[in-house]
């Protein structure tokens, strides 16, 4: 379902679809932050993160989306198995992993 809310990176009004490429998520389409994946174990880590560090990690986010260019897409999303380290168990509520992929 397309629907608009405040872009995850900063907060202006974007839309977005609900999506299951690259995974299941929301690909937004922002004025400011241009195009990104992002999905919901890393939405809740940027929520989550202290004042201090969120600001920071939106606005890096934020410009690594708007360096993404027509040809790529910028992701943001739980790491995978085999990108954890040690035994996996609580490391995947606290971190995510960002890329890009070929749009
Ligand atoms: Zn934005």
């Amino acid at each position: 379902m397309p629907g608009v809310e405040p872009c995850p990176l900063c907060n202006r009004p974007a839309s977005y679809v609900e999506t299951q490429r690259p995974h299941r998520g929301k690909r937004f389409e922002c004025v400011n932050c241009t195009h990104f994946f992002i999905d919901e174990v890393a939405e809740q880590v940027i929520l989550n993160m202290v004042e201090s560090t969120r600001s920071e990690a939106r606005a890096k986010a934020s410009k690594q989306a708007q360096a993404s260019g027509p040809d790529r897409l910028y992701v943001m999303r739980a790491p995978k198995q085999n990108e954890l380290g040690g035994d996996g168990h609580g490391v995947a509520r606290s971190t995510m992993m960002s890329e890009w992929i070929p749009r």
